[in-house]
């Protein structure tokens, strides 16, 4: 990416960090509010499920916050849009659909293989175990 680009992938993750964290100050007005507004008459069980939900639709919108606070920081540091695992410049196209890439396309794909061998292994595994058992 040029460092134009990268300048003004930089400027819009920081206007959708803007609207994440604009999100969350209003998930827990929202929150305040419900509590205020039910007060004693409050029905346990519907406002618990409610928090849960709310907190749940939180945790990952935190998670996804923190993603984009550390492509910043690797844009800060001139480390964006280099793979972590092996130090290749990470294909334009992806990070243009997945700007928070951290690996390159190839190693992505290694690391999938590697979690779709370690299942098949275990699959293996407990075939045999069954086996024996009989
Ligand atoms: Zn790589």
């Amino acid at each position: 990416m040029t460092a134009m680009e990268i300048t003004q992938l930089k400027e819009n993750l920081l206007e959708l960090l803007e609207n994440l964290d604009r999100k969350n100050l209003d998930f827990l007005k929202t929150q305040e509010e419900v509590t205020q507004q039910k007060g004693d008459e409050i029905d346990l069980v519907e406002s618990e499920s409610q928090s849960k939900l709310l907190l749940r639709f939180n945790g990952r919108s935190n998670k996804y916050i923190k993603k984009l606070r550390s492509t910043l920081d690797r844009i800060d540091a001139g480390e964006f849009g280099i793979c972590a695992d092996c130090g290749a410049p990470i294909e334009n196209k992806r990070l243009q659909a997945r700007p928070t890439a951290t690996l390159c396309i190839h190693c992505k794909e290694e690391q999938e293989n590697v979690e779709r061998n370690i299942f098949s292994e275990k699959k293996k595994t407990s075939a045999i175990w069954d086996c024996n058992q009989l």
